[in-house]
């Protein structure tokens, strides 16, 4: 076996590993690159292989970064199949086609002022590419092997990040023995409300691993549960609403979580709640489908609480009018919409109708990248543009961390540590210096070989 890398080699987005195998060639992930400058070109550029002569693909989980280029890769000719959990299709399928719906948008409007001769923009693909990747997916549920390709065998483990991610185990007989490659996809922290902790692998010769956090420890979760009771009792006492913006994906069912469990001890009762983002709703859903897959304390949860994804004073906000009827509340209101960044979606009237009012309270609870209003927002700014308005900010803006989906350094230590023999391993999905630092830690406390591929670079496994 034999393993070639092409994306999210030295960076966190764009996953995309392939595999050779007894003359197979089998893709693990397909994923978008985000964030970059360059991302629209990278994106819409060829495949470093032809897709043709892909046999196979396997999907660790379903967001963006691991499968938004999966519609395109079959519309440039993979006609193999796509393994992955049976969740991890209900939520591609939602993710995918809002990637659609905003290729399309972006092309409409980049249509509309054209010059004369100029060649129209084509969105990167459509719906239809999208349904026909989905028709290509076969389900794989966690802890049972799936012959994919003669001698071939894949297993799904539990990676604990968002619903259906997972782990991804190849074996492969060759000349009498088995080979196993283990690629750790996203892995999430322990203790993660809703789902499971990311399940230990017993053996494997090469371990590919992701390095986000590689060099940071999150706090804990006490100290971000504190963080929130703090908060809902200043806005208690100030009377103005409460605006998270939040992603669709995780974030937001993680919050309705500690809702349900801290319902009364924070007050919750006396607020008006709403999901303002018609994607988060579908993800929740999805979520709501999957309660075979939550933790034991989840499930105990449900048994003396009011249900996390129900809240009885929770309002999921589909039209765009019962969006807009939120903008006349001017207290005791929590509002949760998307995007997480307030790059774009439905936290952008919020923001307008709430950021100059200094009792309101504008939670972040997810990464601000460099360049977005909701970084400007975190970092201090007085007054952001929001819709040709100059709006000032008076409300009180909070960032809560400890909400972060990925391990931290300590947890990606222990979950290799617990891999018998401790393998060389690859480090992936991480930006240099923190991947260089995990490396370090993980030679010094496992003595194990540590490479840290840039794309391009093959390693045997
Ligand atoms: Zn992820």
């Amino acid at each position: 076996m034999e393993i070639e890398f092409h994306g999210a080699a030295g960076e966190v987005t764009g996953s995309c590993h392939l595999v050779h195998v007894g003359g197979k060639n089998i893709l693990l992930d397909c994923g978008m690159v985000q964030g970059d400058r360059d991302a629209d070109a990278r994106n819409a550029a060829d495949f470093p292989f032809d897709p043709k002569a892909i046999d196979v693909l396997l999907l660790s989980h379903a967001h963006i970064d691991h499968t938004g280029r999966v519609p395109l890769l079959v519309k440039r000719g993979f006609a193999g199949p796509i393994y992955t959990h049976s969740a991890t299709m209900d939520l591609a399928a939602i993710l995918l086609a809002d990637t659609a719906h905003i290729a399309d948008m972006d092309a409409r409007d980049a249509n509309r002022d054209l010059a004369q001769g100029q060649k129209p923009v084509q969105p990167l693909y459509t719906q239809d590419d999208v349904d026909a990747a989905m028709q290509r997916m076969q389900p794989l549920a966690y802890g049972q092997p799936q012959e994919i390709l003669p001698g071939v065998r894949v297993t799904l483990r539990d990676a604990g990040h968002i619903l259906g991610s997972a782990t991804v185990e190849l074996a492969a007989d060759e000349g009498g023995s088995t080979r196993r490659l283990v690629f750790s996809g996203d892995l999430g922290p322990t203790g993660t409300p809703i789902l499971c902790d990311p399940e230990q692998v017993p053996a494997a010769d090469l371990v590919i691993m992701e390095s986000t956090y590689g060099d940071r420890l999150h706090k804990t979760r006490e100290d971000t549960l504190s963080e929130l009771a703090a908060i809902f009792a200043d806005a208690h006492r100030d009377g103005g609403n409460v605006v998270i913006p939040a992603f669709a994906v995780g974030r937001t069912q993680e919050l309705l979580y500690f809702f349900a469990e801290h319902f009364d001890e924070w007050g919750l009762g006396q607020y008006r709640m709403f999901l303002d983002s018609p994607m988060a709703a579908k993800v929740t859903a999805a979520y709501d489908r999957h309660e075979d897959l939550f933790d034991p304390e989840a499930k105990q949860l449900w048994a003396t609480r009011p249900h996390p994804l129900r809240l009885p004073n929770l309002k999921f906000t589909s039209s765009t009018d019962d969006s807009r009827a939120i903008n006349s509340i001017r207290s005791g209101a929590v509002i949760i919409a998307g995007s997480g960044m307030c790059e774009g979606g439905r936290i952008r009237h919020h923001l307008r109708h709430n950021l100059a009012n200094p009792a309101a309270h504008i939670v972040f609870v997810g990464y601000q990248a460099q360049g977005t209003l909701g970084r400007r927002i975190v970092q201090g700014a007085k007054h952001v543009h929001l819709f040709g308005d100059e709006i000032p900010v008076r409300a009180h803006v909070h960032t809560v961390g400890g909400l972060s989906a990925h391990a931290d350094r300590d947890g990606l230590s222990d979950w290799y540590g617990a891999i018998a023999h401790h393998p060389p391993v690859c480090l992936v999905h991480g930006e240099d210096p923190g991947r260089a630092t995990l490396a370090q830690s993980l030679k010094q406390k496992w003595g194990c070989a540590v490479t840290l591929p840039m794309p391009g670079v093959r390693v045997t496994v």
